[in-house]
């Protein structure tokens, strides 16, 4: 409700519409590469048998061929060791038809995942986790790659004409694939950034007396509809990253996934609000596309 008492109903943030946006624009360069003889190529490795994380990866192999790329989803056994995950690496970072390697997370407990990702050759490393991207996120210097999550939805925020300059951000989670690159991106001194960044996580005492403060609220906890109307101020934008699995009787598989933010609510108060699904996850798949047509372009630039 706004200061009138007219009830507000946010502008939806659509990311399935912003990502077949972008798509679109991909198919132009991978067109361009082509006629160059390169086809970009994307290795997705997956060990263990997590279902989400199975699902994530097919979606991921078939965003690839929708685009023309060259796609190989490799899927190892629980048992896989972490030597045989780096060795598999090696020959990945080797392979001229492979422009971007993507490991997907989490790994099971026997392998270390900063071990893993340290091993993909930087210039491959289309998630961008990998130590020397992180360093270039953190500095500002181009030339690496931007987190597909975190750059997901700074994208879709600047492509909706949501001004970050000079504004509260407000993030709920600290991890190092959402949170902290998220905070990063948004406090650099550049275009579609330039905020105030305050970073919330399980220690944080009183929490909704920041996300109340936020301009713009990123929730990315993995807490099912945590975020409540009461913890958002009037007219914010609500970005939901988060993805829980609720039961669900009426569903077709028991469950249904939902995110951090309670949206029929939140909606009501919110100016702009991310649903979920089809917010910030298609926004992550497509920067992981644009991100490995980046590094097969990189692969040719003079
Ligand atoms: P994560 O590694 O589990 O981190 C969760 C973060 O939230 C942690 O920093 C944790 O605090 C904080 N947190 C958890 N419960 C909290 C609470 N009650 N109050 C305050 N802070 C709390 O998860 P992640 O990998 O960052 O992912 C976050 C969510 O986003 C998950 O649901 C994940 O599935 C989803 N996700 C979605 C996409 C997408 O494309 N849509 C991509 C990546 C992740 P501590 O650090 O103190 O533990």
């Amino acid at each position: 409700m706004d200061s009138t008492g007219t009830i507000m109903t946010a502008r939806i943030l659509d990311g399935n519409l912003m990502a077949s946006t972008i798509s679109q624009e991909l198919r132009e360069r991978i067109a361009k590469l082509r006629g160059q003889g390169i086809v970009p190529g994307l290795a997705v490795v997956l060990v263990g048998e997590d279902p989400a994380s199975m699902q994530y990866v097919k979606m991921k192999g078939k965003n690839s061929q929708d685009l023309g790329m060259v796609a190989r989803t490799l899927m190892m056994p629980e048992s896989f060791s972490q030597a045989e995950l780096i060795e598999l690496i090696a020959e990945l970072n080797a392979d001229p038809r492979i422009h971007g390697i993507l490991v997907q997370m989490p790994l099971p407990k026997h392998i270390d995942p900063q071990t893993v990702i340290s091993k993909i050759d930087p210039k491959k490393d289309v998630d961008g986790l990998h130590p020397m991207n992180v360093g270039r996120m953190l500095s500002g210097e181009a030339g690496g790659f931007l987190p597909c999550t975190p750059h997901g939805v700074q994208v879709l925020l600047a492509r909706n004409g949501i001004q970050t300059e000079g504004k509260h951000v407000v993030i709920c989670g600290r991890s190092n694939i959402v949170g902290k690159p998220m905070a990063a991106l948004m406090m650099q001194k550049q275009k579609d950034a330039n905020a105030t960044v305050t970073v919330c996580h399980s220690a944080t005492k009183d929490l909704a007396s920041y996300t109340r403060q936020a301009d713009i609220l990123i929730a990315a906890m993995g807490v099912a509809h945590f975020i409540k109307p009461d913890m958002v101020k009037e007219g914010a934008v609500v970005v939901d990253v988060g993805v829980s699995r609720i039961d669900d009787a009426t569903a077709p598989r028991g469950y249904r996934l939902v995110g951090d933010v309670d949206f029929d609510k939140v909606k009501e108060k919110a100016s702009a609000i991310t649903p979920n699904p089809g917010g910030v996850g298609p926004m992550t798949r497509v920067i992981l596309m644009s991100n490995t047509v980046l590094a097969a372009e990189r692969s040719i630039a003079k």
